[in-house]
């Protein structure tokens, strides 16, 4: 059973990359941007909570998304090959309880791909991607919060991170993810 969590900075292309995986080896991919931005369409009591937040490139509540992802996890997996968490964790507090439910749900075989692709080169693609999210200073914000927030999650994961050179064509990259996991 897969189970794998994929990680990286803003732009780096996560989403496709999970997409991809999620297609070819029937994963649950789960995208807690996705999730949130879909709650923001909706225009539901935690879409509007969300959508402030993220437009200032901060990060929702950790107890917020630990709820988003515990109840999905509950829910999806069955007839799927494994998962693919994409955007969390995002901080060591919801790493910390992502382990104790991997523990519990007896998941003890977690891959993390960490993909990886120079600031020039995320501004650039981030800044052609044009989602709400995507304005230069929202960008600059969101670099930063990656920086502090969730690249620590780096030497927490250190045994079990697969590094990935994000860059080059979509295809090419997640040729190179699929032969590493
Ligand atoms: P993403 O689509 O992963 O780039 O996420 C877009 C935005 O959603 C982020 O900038 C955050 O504001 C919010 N978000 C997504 N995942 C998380 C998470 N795990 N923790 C906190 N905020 C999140």
């Amino acid at each position: 059973m897969y189970q794998l969590i994929i990680f990286g900075p803003p732009g780096v292309g996560k989403g496709t990359q999970a997409n991809l995986l999620a297609e070819k080896l029937n994963l649950f991919h789960l995208s807690t941007g996705e999730y949130l931005r879909k709650a923001v369409e909706e225009g539901t009591e935690l879409g509007k909570q969300a959508k402030v937040i993220m437009d200032s490139g901060m990060l929702v509540p950790d107890e917020i998304m630990i709820g988003i992802v515990k109840e999905a996890l509950e829910k999806n997996i069955s007839g799927k090959e494994g998962f693919i968490l994409d955007g969390f964790p995002r901080t060591i507090p919801q790493a910390e309880v992502l382990d104790i439910l991997f523990k519990n749900f007896n998941y003890n075989n977690i891959k993390v791909i960490s993909l990886e692709a120079s600031e020039d080169e995320l501004i650039k693609r981030l800044l052609l991607r044009g989602r709400s999210d995507d304005t230069e200073a929202t960008i600059r914000k969101r670099l930063e919060v990656y920086k502090d927030n969730t690249e620590p999650l780096l030497n927490f994961y250190k045994d079990k991170i697969i590094r990935v050179n994000g860059t080059g064509k979509i295809t090419e990259v997640n040729q190179r993810v699929i032969n590493l996991i």
